[in-house]
């Protein structure tokens, strides 16, 4: 049995009409001789549409509910679409999480997959030509409802394609796949034919939101082809996929920028063995998330300087548990600045070749943007400018990189 896994995102099964042209794309699917499994959102608004209605009824509501509630817009997608494609002829039924099962933890709003049992998929294939799965739901090993966090249809596909070996994971959504940066920013910015899934990754986590970013590890991990493309056109959109020698050749296949970014400073901490762990010891126990961390070399200085930055909203309380640490550790100031947003150059080709740091800094130098602080990984490097600056850098970037050109550099 040859299966296809399709998923469609919120816009995709806002209305009537949009559904009819997810169901075109489901038909092209089954005339191609597949089986297929379509995993679909809620419909655009209804997610947090029923987010709000919790609020309403509760002071904080419970989360086990709160899963069982924000669920159903899951449910009515899958049974509205089902209803369409019985209507033409094609022979479909909706399938919960729970049906599936998807079994998760017990994380609620947040829960991750743990297993998912082909077996009742497989034997219902037997029997239907569809079968039109939630999205974003799955169940507790006692079957409670569990939801896997926003955005997480993505992941719901990719991980059914895995387990029921799809030849790939086609994700559709209203954009036609994904580009070299964010095309608002800048004009030139290019659709990729193919991303690797760890540039993919470096990208999402950076907030390019076309992808849950669990469903890119999830299709990392189990090799599942992964193509992202839009409902509204026959183009073919970004293939995300496992690296090879061509995307090597490419130096630099994208740039992210992430403006949720605040800088933390502590001034003259006494630079001897535990400091770190005395700063990000309490930090990371109070579920701050630290990003980047640059501490100063200290030669013949009894003290160094510690900064790092933080999402924007936790810097409140990161600068509550700072204080106690400066006290704590003697250490001389506490600085902190919320107008910063950090820039990246992403590329697999940067793990055999040399010099692209020094490329993108004489580029923003050039513009006169101060790099306020850097940070590098095998395919990224990242730098920490004032925020009225992203556009820019991010521009210079593209364009020094040869992004806009077809092979790039
Ligand atoms: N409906 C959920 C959300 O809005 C899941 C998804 O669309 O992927 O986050
Ligand atoms: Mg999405």
């Amino acid at each position: 049995m040859k299966i296809l896994v399709q998923k469609f995102g919120g816009t995709s099964v806002a209305t009537l009409e949009r559904m009819k042209q997810v169901r075109a794309k489901v038909q092209a699917g089954l005339d191609r001789g597949f089986k297929m499994v379509v995993v679909l959102s809620a419909r655009a608004g209804e997610t947090n549409r029923l987010l709000a209605l919790a609020q309403e009824w509760s002071a904080s509501p419970d989360l086990a509910e709160c899963d069982s509630l924000v669920s159903t817009g899951e449910q009515a997608s899958i049974a509205l679409f089902s209803m369409l494609l019985n209507d033409s002829g094609i022979k479909a039924r909706s399938m919960l999480g729970f049906q599936v099962p998807i079994t998760t933890d017990d994380d609620f709003g947040n829960a991750r997959i743990r297993s998912i049992d082909s077996e009742i998929l497989l034997q219902a294939l037997e029997q239907y030509d569809v079968l039109v799965v939630a999205g974003f739901q799955g169940c507790t090993e006692d079957k409670r409802i569990t939801t896997l966090g926003r955005g997480g249809s993505d992941t719901s596909a990719v991980a059914l394609a895995a387990a029921l070996g799809s030849v790939e994971c086609e994700i559709y959504t209203d954009v036609d796949g994904v580009y070299t940066t964010d095309p608002n920013l800048c004009s030139t910015a290019r659709k990729m034919d193919r991303v690797a899934y760890d540039e993919m990754l470096e990208m999402a986590s950076m907030g390019a939101k076309v992808l849950h970013i669990r469903s890119v590890e999830f299709a990392k991990k189990y090799k599942v082809p992964v193509h992202v493309r839009s409902t509204f056109t026959d183009n073919p959109g970004t293939l995300v996929t496992q690296e090879d020698s061509t995307m090597e050749a490419v130096l630099v296949s994208g740039i992210a920028y992430d403006k949720d970014q605040a800088r933390v400073s502590l001034r003259g901490v006494p630079d001897q063995p535990g400091i770190a762990a005395a700063i990000f010891g309490p930090l990371s126990e109070q579920g701050v998330l630290v990003d980047m961390i640059v501490q100063n070399t200290a030669f013949d200085e009894p003290t160094t300087d510690m900064t790092f930055t933080v999402s924007r909203k936790e810097l409140p309380k990161t600068l509550a548990i700072c204080e106690e640490i400066k006290q704590k550790i003697g250490a001389k100031e506490l600085l902190h600045d919320a107008t910063v947003a950090k820039v990246s150059a992403i590329g697999v080709g940067m793990r055999n070749h040399s010099g692209v740091a020094a490329r993108a800094f004489s580029a923003l130098q050039a513009e006169g943007i101060n790099i306020l602080m850097i940070g590098t990984s095998e395919i990224k490097i990242t730098i920490l400018i004032q925020e009225k600056y992203v556009e820019l850098a991010v521009r210079i970037l593209h364009d020094t990189f040869g992004l806009d050109w077809d092979l790039g550099v």
